[in-house]
């Protein structure tokens, strides 16, 4: 499909002043961090005459509502930014998709391929099949478990995002926060607008396929 003919949903994880967000060792929190990376991909986006509607919360602003309104707005992709946080710290680009999309599951081979290309760190240890996809693990039931380090978070409401919307979608972790070497680099190339560039070029490359 064409640029122009595609419509894109990004949407900014967590809200303002969230209390579920990560913070990377900076103190930076997730929504602050992928606010910016969300504006750029959203302008490289429109420069490129691609149909794209931003999504991000003010405090106390309801993700439901927001998933409705992508839903409306009939996307044929949607994708949701955050950054990841494990113990002892890892470092990678994750995308999360719902277990029974293969579209979504195509979509998040794409984004975390291209967006690990920006912000990988050589040596550093790697949550399992890191730099690619993770996925929900079918087998052990809905909602799922999280099946790379055995962490359980039914009914997250961080789930809701890719059970409720209507098109492919992706839960994006760009990278490790608590990973110093990786926040640092990821900062850079937030800063610089390198990963807003390869988030948008990634969902032009998905959207070509279409
Ligand atoms: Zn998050």
């Amino acid at each position: 499909m064409l640029a122009e003919d595609l419509r894109i949903a990004v949407v900014v994880g967590h809200s303002e002043g969230s209390r579920s967000e990560a913070h990377a060792v900076d103190g930076i929190g997730e929504w602050e961090f992928q606010s910016k990376v969300a504006d750029d991909a959203v302008r490289y986006l429109k420069a490129r005459r691609a149909q794209v509607q931003l999504w991000s919360r003010k405090k106390g602003q309801s993700l439901q509502k927001v998933i409705r309104e992508v839903n409306k707005f009939k996307a044929h992709f949607a994708v949701e930014l955050h950054f990841n946080s494990i113990t002892p710290p890892a470092a990678g680009t994750e995308g999360l998709f719902w277990p029974t999309s293969a579209a979504g599951a195509a979509l998040a081979w794409q984004l975390a391929q291209d967006v690990n290309r920006v912000v990988a760190v050589q040596g550093a240890r790697l949550p399992r099949a890191v730099g690619q996809v993770r996925s929900w693990n079918a087998e052990k039931g809905t909602p799922p478990i999280f099946d790379a380090r055995g962490i359980q978070q039914p009914n997250g409401p961080w789930l809701e995002f890719l059970r409720d919307t209507t098109m492919p979608a992706v839960l994006l972790e760009t990278h490790f926060g608590n990973h110093r070497l990786q926040h640092a680099l990821a900062m850079l190339r937030r800063d610089d607008g390198t990963l807003g560039r390869a988030v948008a070029l990634s969902l032009l490359a998905y959207g070509q396929k279409l």
